[in-house]
């Protein structure tokens, strides 16, 4: 049985060091939210899994063979002989500016059923690991989260839910209507600040789509804040945990490693503290190397940040 179990669309990202209009050459490498968590909680020695549909041709072998490298479990993985491999495109437009383009449309990944599901949540885990990109994806790949979500609980199997709005996906509206519902069935909702009220009403605040929550079973509700670190919100109360202080190079995946560094915390018993500093700690590593996964840290690696706390002195 893993320790984590996740479900969603791997992309492939081609990076481009300058403007893709201006041509040159593409870098590949592998995407998505559900895959970097898992990449992320593996490399710390948990046991992960990831299953979704991945196509046939040499970007799903590619996909596949990068999370094997990983050690990421794929035996649940679906086969797509019909459709592709959705691709992200992101060129360093400007030193500060990196542009994201998807060709995602019609892609494997969003072909997603519930039978896909079937045998990976009968086989179980300690964590269900779920994004709001999935459930954007397709009508099938939505009804297949909603049932993931529904039979975890069913199983004993907490989930957790980052909100993750993809907003050329679909509407603020239209994602309301599906993720509220969906983090009823969480156990840990982790969401950034503009996107808190996606999982509550429209406009609802802070404390006020916290407390429905917690009404509704969720246990811990994380509020990413970018360099300004997270807060964490328990029944016990409100703990801030600040952001390290790193050179920002790349703040793609930023969140995924923050979950990543979450979950691995709680599959090690750590109290909340101990999980926020962990998740803090992957989150500064990701955005102080470039790529989506890449510089997500070995166990040996964790201390490399040690003395970068915010506030501490170097
Ligand atoms: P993305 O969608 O780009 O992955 P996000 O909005 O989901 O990002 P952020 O809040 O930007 O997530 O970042 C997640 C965590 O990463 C933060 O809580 C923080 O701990 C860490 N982090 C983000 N930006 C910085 C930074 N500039 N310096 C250090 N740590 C950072």
């Amino acid at each position: 049985t893993p320790d984590l179990l996740t479900v969603g669309e791997a992309l492939v990202s081609l990076r481009s060091a300058g403007p893709l209009a201006a041509g040159g050459a593409l870098t590949t490498h592998l995407a998505g939210a559900e895959s970097n968590v898992a990449v992320g909680v593996a490399r710390l020695g948990h046991r992960a899994a990831w299953v979704g549909r991945v196509s046939t041709d040499e970007f799903g072998e590619f996909t596949l063979r990068q999370l094997r490298a990983e050690g990421v479990g794929v035996d649940g993985v679906t086969r797509d002989p019909d459709r592709p491999t959705g691709l992200m495109f992101l060129e360093q437009r400007t030193a500060d500016v990196t542009r994201v383009q998807y060709h995602r449309a019609g892609s494997a990944g969003s072909a997603l059923r519930v039978d896909d599901l079937r045998a990976p949540l009968a086989a179980g885990a300690r964590m269900l690991h779920l994004t709001g990109i999935t459930p954007a994806l397709s009508d099938t790949a939505r009804e297949a989260i909603r049932w993931a979500a529904e039979a975890a609980v069913a199983a004993g199997i907490p989930v957790c839910l980052d909100v993750n709005h993809r907003v050329r996906l679909w509407s603020r509206d239209s994602a309301r209507e599906v993720l509220a519902p969906l983090a009823g069935h969480a156990s840990t909702v982790i969401a950034s600040a503009d996107e808190l009220d996606l999982v509550g009403d429209p406009g609802a605040d802070e404390s006020a789509v916290v407390a429905e929550l917690f009404r509704r079973g969720v246990d811990t509700v994380l509020v990413k804040l970018g360099s300004e670190g997270a807060r964490a919100h328990t029944p016990a109360g409100v703990e801030h945990v600040g952001a390290l202080a790193v050179t920002a190079v790349d703040t793609v995946g930023a969140g995924d490693a923050f979950t990543a560094g979450y979950l691995s915390g709680w599959f090690d018993g750590l109290d909340l503290t101990g999980r926020l500093r962990r998740a803090a700690t992957l989150g500064a590593f990701a955005v102080s190397s470039r790529g989506d996964c890449e510089g997500l840290p070995r166990r040996a690696e964790l201390s490399l940040l040690d003395g970068h706390e915010a506030g501490s002195v170097l």
